[in-house]
């Protein structure tokens, strides 16, 4: 099973992303972790990419698509996977798809979590992201147990600087003229799954559980 997560930022891919890879044991493949991970040990494709992140801005095309590309042809993928947060573009989704069908393979569902731009902005100012394994909460919607402490690792948590409101601002404005035209390029091939991101986080999860099957 090989699915997209579409949605704005703050939308909940990463959240559900990370339910889907549980229950249907296939990996979670998120471009905005790599690169936060990679910025964390201070590699060049970190150091190049995080100019384009603290703008609010998408990281180009070219420092993505061959990173995607070579990951899903590792072992762990044989059985699928699931993106999150690629691809971003039409040249990266045409790139996918180039990739893909000379191996014989096409992507299953594109899944867009659709939720309001109203929302957003409260949304990703309550989001909170652990230091140590990125592991993501909500102050109000997905509180830890101990305020400020990672559930998983212990580790502190913080507010990521490309969520601050103004930043969170310019990535709506880059999400709707960028990211948004795949919801046609998805709809024509005819994968395109939109459900309401608005509901509780179970509630979202029971409803990508009734598209893709127990
Ligand atoms: P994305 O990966 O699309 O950027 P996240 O999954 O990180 O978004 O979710 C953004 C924030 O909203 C997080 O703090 C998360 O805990 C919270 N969140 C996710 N889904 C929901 C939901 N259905 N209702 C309320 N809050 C949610
Ligand atoms: P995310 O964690 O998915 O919200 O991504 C955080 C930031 O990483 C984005 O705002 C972009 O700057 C960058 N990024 C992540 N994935 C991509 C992608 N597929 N294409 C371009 N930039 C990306």
């Amino acid at each position: 099973m090989k699915i997209i997560m579409l949605g704005a930022p703050g939308a909940g891919k990463g959240t559900q992303a990370k339910k889907i890879a549980a229950k249907y044991n296939i990996p979670h493949i998120s471009t905005g972790d790599i690169f936060r991970a990679n910025i964390k040990n201070g590699t060049e494709l970190g150091n190049k990419a995080k100019t384009y992140m603290d703008q609010g801005l998408l990281v180009p095309d070219e420092l993505v698509v061959d990173l995607v590309v070579d990951r899903v042809k590792q072992d762990d993928c044989a059985n699928g996977y699931v993106l999150d947060g690629f691809p971003r573009t039409i040249p990266q989704a045409e790139a996918l798809d180039k990739a893909l069908a000379v191996i014989g393979e096409k992507m299953d569902y594109a899944i867009d979590v659709d939720v309001p731009d109203e929302n957003i902005v409260h949304r990703m100012s309550g989001r909170r992201a652990c230091v140590g394994c990125g592991a993501t909460y909500h102050l109000e919607y997905a509180p830890t147990k101990v305020e400020g402490i990672c559930d998983t690792c212990g580790k502190e948590l913080i507010l990521r600087d490309d969520d601050k409101p103004e930043t969170v601002k310019k990535r709506l404005g880059v999400y709707h003229e960028q990211t948004q035209p795949l919801i046609d390029y998805y709809t024509n091939a005819g994968i395109l799954k939109t459900v309401d991101g608005t509901v509780d986080i179970n509630d979202v999860f029971q409803t990508i559980v009734n598209i893709l099957g127990e």
